[in-house]
């Protein structure tokens, strides 16, 4: 009877930026010519310039895996000393990636819902000097919480170890300060905050990172950080680039520069403030109460309700894609996403849909409230009317 536009509101994949889409119907195009190298270098480009680096930026045909995978291939050998910091799925992936490649990992476990602190890093530091190089997520995806990447890298920078971020969450949700913070690889993914279809993977490498690939052993063949380096200077991919995405991104960065990191970052930190604080209006407990990040918000299904109802609901009621607790947290939360190519009238209308399901499926609240918690958040982030166009 309704109509019902498909809206995907999950961390990753995220809408598409419409003229992003567009300019994939121009991938009739050779990846060896000028016009393609124009455009890889400007994605170089413009991926430094929006993660605020000095150091080299290497992209990959691939999902953000890929990068984490070539992160540890091309920069350890077996038997190295590492810490692996996990507190969700995400970080339980760089525990899998380092113990197939042979690492030797200490692995610092926190319950789902938690981080790992800057302290608990750098007593694994102290305790075992040799170490060669420190796992992490930015944000958590699973969970929805944030490191604080900023006072752990300012204390590996101060040892030999070299600091990898996964960052495929974080980018454009939370401030990375790459240079400055010791941050010698930050790993970012094309279907998150950059706005355009899975497929391709950004990584940055410190000078510091840069040292260790020439001491590395791994076996390694089609993620190369050296060649793809030399590649592309050139303006090229080693290998044939996903040409598509390639213009796609370029397309997206334009974008993300017009409005500029910062307001990318401040927009979903206010999208991320005003679910949390609908959340706690409609009743709800927040999953990464003590630090939560602001590319997806972890919500707790009210007791005796399984999240995987809301989800289904979600999708049967208002066509909407929101995404399920993963692992054993399935059923237990629901997760919305605020990264990317989100806005305020999206987020008005999850949560009135929101409020719908949970009182169809006995968790009464007063319709309204909840948005009207969002509203306020939206009237009081003194928005200059100037910007208000
Ligand atoms: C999405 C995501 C990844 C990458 O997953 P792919 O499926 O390989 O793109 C890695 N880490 C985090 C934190 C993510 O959110």
């Amino acid at each position: 009877m309704f109509i019902k536009k498909q809206r995907l509101l999950t961390p990753g994949p995220t809408p598409l930026y419409p003229p992003a889409l567009h300019a994939m119907m121009a991938s009739d195009i050779h990846h060896r010519t000028e016009d393609f190298r124009k455009a890889y270098r400007s994605c170089l480009a413009d991926l430094k310039e929006v993660m605020g680096t000095s150091h080299d930026v290497l992209m990959f045909a691939a999902s953000g895996t890929g990068a984490m995978d070539a992160s540890v291939s091309n920069l350890f050998s077996r038997g190295d000393k590492v810490i692996v910091c996990v507190a969700g799925k995400f970080g339980e992936r760089w525990a899998e990636i380092a113990k197939a490649y042979g690492l030797d990992a200490n692995v610092i476990t926190v319950p789902y819902g938690q981080v790992v602190s800057p302290a608990q890093v750098e007593a694994a530091l102290q305790a075992e000097p040799a170490t060669k190089g420190v796992f992490v997520q930015a944000s958590e995806t699973s969970t929805g919480a944030a490191h604080n990447v900023e006072a752990m890298g300012k204390a590996i920078a101060k040892t030999g170890a070299i600091f990898i971020v996964d960052a495929i969450t974080g980018l454009g949700t939370m401030p990375l300060d790459i240079d400055n913070w010791g941050l010698d690889v930050v790993i970012g993914g094309s279907q998150k905050a950059f706005m355009i279809p899975p497929g391709l993977a950004f990584m940055s490498v410190s000078p510091k990172a840069w040292k260790l690939a020439e001491t590395s052993t791994l076996p390694h063949f089609y993620f190369n950080l050296k060649k793809e380096k030399k590649s592309g200077d050139a303006g090229e991919s080693s290998w044939t680039p996903a040409t598509s995405l390639i213009l796609a991104l370029a397309e997206a960065l334009k974008y993300v520069k017009q409005i500029g990191m910062a307001d990318l970052v401040g927009n979903a930190q206010l999208l991320a403030l005003a679910m949390r604080t609908a959340a706690q209006k409609l009743g709800l407990e927040l999953f990464a109460a003590g630090s939560p990040g602001s590319s997806v918000t972890a919500i707790k299904a009210p007791a005796g309700l399984d999240s995987g109802i809301i989800v289904k609901e979600f999708r049967s009621r208002f066509g909407s894609i929101i995404a399920n607790g993963q692992g054993s947290m399935k059923g237990q939360i629901f997760r919305v996403a605020h990264l990317g190519y989100f806005d305020f009238a999206d987020l008005f209308a999850l949560i009135a849909g929101l409020e719908i399901i949970l009182n169809a499926n006995g968790h009464t609240v007063p319709y309204g409230s909840g948005v009207a918690a969002a509203q306020e958040i939206y009237a009081n982030a003194a928005i200059p009317a100037a910007a208000v166009k």
